[in-house]
């Protein structure tokens, strides 16, 4: 008769839903509600410099049930529920945001294409003044 309210869910997802409901996280003045009004764009649409209205808090850091992460206003960042539910997940998944900048270069620091020590992001405009003016 009870299964239905137990079978799937976890203690740790219990927990979760605990925090989600914590009045410090979605009351009229909780974090949820300052991070929406202090950072009203999503972040990750933002970095691409698309402009996104952010319905979602979320964490930076995986919380993981972890309350002290889950109530760190700073470990909070808003983003729209595309960026939230598809590529914060494979973000997760991959290590690294595979999202490119104005510039054409990766902006993630984890990207692989920034782990050579940022050599080949020299513009080759720039190598060849160099050069010109070691030869000199
Ligand atoms: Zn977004």
């Amino acid at each position: 008769m009870t299964q239905r309210f137990s079978a799937h869910r976890s203690p740790e997802a219990e927990a979760y839903r605990a925090f989600y409901k914590d009045k410090r996280w979605r009351g009229k003045h909780g974090i949820r509600a300052r991070r929406l009004s202090l950072e009203p764009l999503c972040r990750t649409c933002s970095k691409r410099g698309h402009i996104t209205v952010a319905t979602v808090v979320d964490h930076i850091t995986e919380h993981k049930g972890d309350r002290d992460l889950f109530f760190a206003f700073s470990n909070t960042q808003s983003l729209c529920a595309p960026c939230h539910d598809s590529e914060k997940q494979s973000i997760e998944a991959r290590g690294y945001d595979k999202a490119i900048g104005e510039d054409g270069w990766p902006i993630d620091e984890a990207h692989p294409a920034n782990a050579c020590g940022g050599g080949i992001q020299a513009q080759p405009a720039e190598i060849s003044a160099r050069q010109l003016q070691g030869k000199s």
